[in-house]
């Protein structure tokens, strides 16, 4: 069965990165959070004090993306593939809610955007990966052969990332993390260069009454049907 590129779009904390870290698993394919990548370079900003009190000057992160290295690995304990900045394993920071407030700023800046597109290019040349993101079947990939783009109820959504950020210790207010999803969801959708949208061909996933196991089975489904008539 020759391998093909699937690509998810969605919006925030729609179950996007479980869904591609299911689907890779069953296919052997690589996984890659490309969401990861923009909440990198906002951790970096951070951590070099150029992002504070929620502000920062674009001129300054493009100045320091040259001292920015991702790089991914794969972690067999958790059975996902881990994101690495500069060499260090960030991936439980890259959650925080501080994050998460940046980076839908960060991540309209021009330069950052054709860094991250180029890295995201490169580890897809050779299909046989699974990447999700908000731009990924309409501008990384316009060519990938399976496009799902993945929405659900709000209130849903929101349950589900404070769930996940409790289990991992951390104590939001469930308004707080709702308040986020919803400006993300502004923010991304709005913005000038590679908004969110859904590419004319994708699949229109709305996971609001599925559970991992059903969402799983019925995009299992499309690819076997997808694979047959590609070969
Ligand atoms: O997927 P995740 O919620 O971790 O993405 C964090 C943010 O990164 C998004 O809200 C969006 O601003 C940005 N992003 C993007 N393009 C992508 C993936 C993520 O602009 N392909």
């Amino acid at each position: 069965m020759s391998k093909i590129t699937i690509a998810i779009d969605g919006y925030s904390s729609c179950g996007k990165s479980t869904l591609a870290k299911a689907l890779a698993g069953k296919l052997g394919y690589a996984y890659v959070d490309s969401g990861a990548m923009y909440r990198s370079v906002t951790l970096h900003a951070l951590r070099q004090g150029i992002i504070k009190d929620h502000g920062f000057i674009a001129e300054q992160i493009i100045k320091i993306l040259p001292e920015i290295n991702l790089s991914f690995k794969f972690n067999p304990g958790t059975g996902s593939s881990e994101t690495f900045l500069n060499g260090e394993n960030v991936e439980k920071e890259l959650r925080h809610m501080i994050v998460s407030e940046n980076v839908s700023k960060v991540s309209a800046i021009h330069e950052v955007r054709v860094k991250m597109i180029a890295i995201q290019r490169e580890l897809g040349k050779n299909k046989g990966i699974v990447m999700d993101g908000r731009d990924i079947g309409t501008n990384v990939f316009p060519d990938a052969e399976l496009k799902l783009f993945m929405t659900a109820d709000p209130d849903i959504r929101t349950q589900r990332r404070y769930d996940e950020m409790l289990a991992k210790g951390q104590h939001p207010t469930f308004l707080d993390v709702k308040k986020n999803l919803l400006d993300r969801d502004y923010e991304d959708t709005h913005r000038k260069e590679n908004p969110l949208t859904q590419a004319e061909d994708a699949i229109v996933l709305d996971n609001t009454e599925l559970n991992r196991e059903q969402q799983l089975e019925y995009v299992m489904k499309l690819i076997t049907d997808l694979t047959l008539s590609v070969n």
